[in-house]
C-alpha cells in the first residue's frame, strides 16, 4: 500500500462551544472559548482521538495539523504524546484565513515522498480505521476518493417561512463525509488551480471535480459524527460508551 499524509485542518476561529462544554476542555490560548476540536471527549481533547484514529493506520506517514498561528507551539505540546505512541510524524502548521488556504499551507510542508494526501475533519474523531483504509485503497485505484453516505431521508425543499416547496428525489444523493483521499498529483494539482473554481469551495472534493477529475464514493458510516452542536458531542459519548469501534 502506498503511503499517505494526512491533512487536518483545524485553524478556524469561528463557531465555538459555550457554557459547559467550553469549561470542560484545556484552556486554548487562541480565543477565549474552545473551539470544538480542542472540547474533552471521553476524557481527551477530540482532536486527539482523531489524530490516533489516522496514526495507527500502516499506510499514515504523516499527520499535519493546520491550527491558529498563536497556537501552534500550544498543539505540538497537546498533541505530542498520542503521535509519539505511533510511528507517524506529527506536523502542527499556522493556517490560513480560510479552510482552503489552511489545507494549502499543510500541502506546502508534507512530504512529497508520499503517495498520497487524505484530508479530515478535526471534529470527526469516530472515523473507522477500516474505511480510513478502504478510501486510501480506492484512491489509489481511482485517483480520488470521497467517503459518505446514501441519504435515507425523505428530501424537503423550504423557501422563506417554512414552506415546504418541492421533495427532492434522493435516489443518487449522497452525504459527502471525510477522510476525502487523492492522488498526490491530483490534489496539488487541484490547489493550484482554485482560484479559477466559481463559487462557495465547501469540500476538497468539489475542487478536484470542478477541474474534471473523477471522484469515487466509499460508503462510510453513521458514527463517523461531525461534532458541530453540543448533541454531536454526546451523540459521540454515548457510541464511545456503547464500546465503539463496534467491528474492529
Ligand atoms: O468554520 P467551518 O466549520 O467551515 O470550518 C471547517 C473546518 O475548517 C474546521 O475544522 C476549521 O477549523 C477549519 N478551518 C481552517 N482554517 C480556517 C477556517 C476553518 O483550518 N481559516
Amino acid at each position: 500500500m502506498p503511503t499517505a499524509s494526512v491533512i487536518i485542518p483545524a485553524a478556524g476561529q469561528g463557531r465555538r462551544f459555550s457554557g459547559t462544554e467550553a469549561k470542560s476542555g484545556p484552556r486554548v490560548p487562541f480565543g477565549e472559548r474552545l473551539t470544538k476540536a480542542f472540547v474533552l471527549l471521553a476524557g481527551k481533547p477530540v482532536i486527539e482521538h482523531t489524530l490516533e484514529r489516522f496514526c495507527t493506520v500502516p499506510a499514515v506517514a504523516e499527520v499535519i495539523v493546520a491550527v491558529p498561528e498563536d497556537g501552534v507551539a500550544w498543539v505540538e505540546a497537546l498533541l505530542a504524546a498520542a503521535a509519539a505512541r505511533t510511528r507517524c510524524r506529527l506536523k502542527v502548521v499556522a493556517g490560513g484565513t480560510d479552510r482552503p488556504e489552511s489545507v494549502a499551507r499543510a500541502l506546502e510542508v508534507s512530504d512529497p515522498g508520499t503517495e498520497l494526501v487524505a484530508i479530515h475533519d478535526a471534529v470527526r474523531p469516530l472515523i473507522r480505521r477500516e474505511i480510513i483504509e478502504e478510501a486510501l485503497r480506492v484512491a489509489v485505484e481511482r485517483g480520488a476518493a470521497v467517503v459518505g453516505r446514501p441519504i435515507d431521508h425523505t428530501v424537503k425543499r423550504v423557501a422563506a417561512g417554512r414552506r415546504v416547496i418541492e421533495t427532492v428525489p434522493r435516489g443518487d444523493l449522497w452525504l459527502a463525509q471525510t477522510p476525502q483521499v487523492f492522488r498526490r498529483e491530483v490534489i496539488t494539482s487541484a490547489y493550484r488551480k482554485r482560484e479559477e473554481v466559481v463559487g462557495a469551495i465547501t469540500d476538497d472534493a468539489q475542487l478536484v471535480e470542478a477541474l474534471g477529475y473523477e471522484v469515487a464514493m466509499v460508503p462510510g458510516d453513521a458514527a463517523n459524527v461531525k461534532i458541530t452542536t453540543p448533541e454531536d458531542l454526546h451523540l459521540c459519548e454515548a457510541v464511545l460508551a456503547a464500546g465503539w469501534p463496534f467491528k474492529e
